[in-house]
């Protein structure tokens, strides 16, 4: 990997620039050049049972090898993006109320990952940050403006326009998992009914399968006791009646939810990642019908709704690209 300079208000930086996914089960990290080809890759568990402060810990850990491994000065580099869970603060310093790390509330992230590195430190949200990195150099690559879907255990959302995240006036802009699509819906975490998260992601998709499992319809579900969204979108791909049908609902809800936010901002792109991205050839074209039958006509046809290309790595890609914009 070739480092070009980077010119800016510290000095001249020769060592490329981190991105750092600090996620619930595992803390990834990435080398990137001022380009933002990636470099050495690294990924331990986050053992996030053990603390804030002995993950902190791990992290500039990480951060630390990674330079050292390709033979960077740590203060050659850019600085350090971290891609974090949940809610931030409004000035991006702190992560506010991540479920999965209840023992981080007020903790000082950014300030303590720049006291320990004495180098700049960017915090954004997880799923903003992959909505950035599939902009800059994924699914969105040429366009201005996209919107991200994370598909997983829950659904992450951003919206890019204009080139910049759409943060909002108090930090929960992009939170497109909890777009209200039907009132009297199943409850969400968050408190309210009829959240997309709860209408397509993989716990929606398990949670419609085994209530049609419940009320006696036959599958060839049936007989898992381990059943999980997986399973159902492979039964789906094999001809299963009723998972094919559980997943058609799933990109119905999809379907609707995009259209309200075509209707909203607009983009000229939809990517949708996460887990549940990987059987997207099974509930894509659905979503592509039920938009093209309910968007405006000035939009039908021309909003590109297609897999995010970036996998686990958007993430660590668009903080990567913050930290450089930050920088420049
Ligand atoms: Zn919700």
């Amino acid at each position: 990997m070739q480092f070009g300079i980077l010119r800016f208000g510290r000095s001249e930086v020769s060592g490329g620039v981190i991105g750092v996914d600090l996620g619930g089960t595992n803390l990834r990290g990435a080398l990137f050049s001022e380009d933002l080809d990636i470099g050495r890759r690294l990924k331990q568990p986050t053992r996030r049972h053990e603390g804030g402060e002995a993950v902190i810990g791990r992290l500039v850990g990480l951060v630390n090898t990674l330079c050292m491994e390709q033979g960077v000065a740590i203060e050659d580099i850019a600085g350090v993006g971290i891609a974090a869970p949940g809610p931030l603060d409004v000035s991006r310093t702190m992560i506010t109320s991540a479920p999965n790390f209840p023992d981080w509330k007020n903790l000082p992230l950014k300030a303590r990952v720049e006291e320990a590195l004495g180098i700049p430190v960017v915090l954004e949200n997880d799923a903003n940050a992959a909505a950035v990195g599939e902009f800059a150099r994924g699914a969105g690559r040429g366009a201005r403006s996209l919107i991200f879907l994370g598909l997983g255990t829950g659904v992450g959302g951003g919206i890019v326009l204009d080139g910049g995240l759409v943060r909002g006036a108090h930090g929960v802009g992009g939170e497109l998992g909890h777009m209200i699509l039907l009132a009297d819906g199943p409850l969400c975490g968050c408190g309210n009914r009829g959240c997309l998260e709860q209408l397509a992601s993989a716990t929606a998709v398990l949670r419609m399968a085994r209530e049609r499992l419940g009320a006696g319809e036959s599958s060839a579900l049936i007989d898992r006791d381990d059943l999980e969204a997986r399973h159902v979108f492979e039964a789906a791909g094999e001809g299963d009646s009723l998972a094919l049908s559980v997943v058609d609902r799933m990109a119905y809800f999809l379907g609707l939810g995009i259209v309200s936010l075509v209707h909203t901002v607009d983009p000229e792109v939809v990517a949708v990642g996460g887990g549940v991205s990987e059987s997207a050839d099974l509930f894509l074209p659905r979503v592509v019908e039920v938009v093209q039958e309910r968007v405006f006509p000035a939009a039908r046809g021309r909003v590109r709704i297609v897999p995010a290309e970036l996998g686990d790595a958007a993430g660590m890609v668009g903080v990567a690209w913050e930290v450089l914009k930050s920088v420049q």
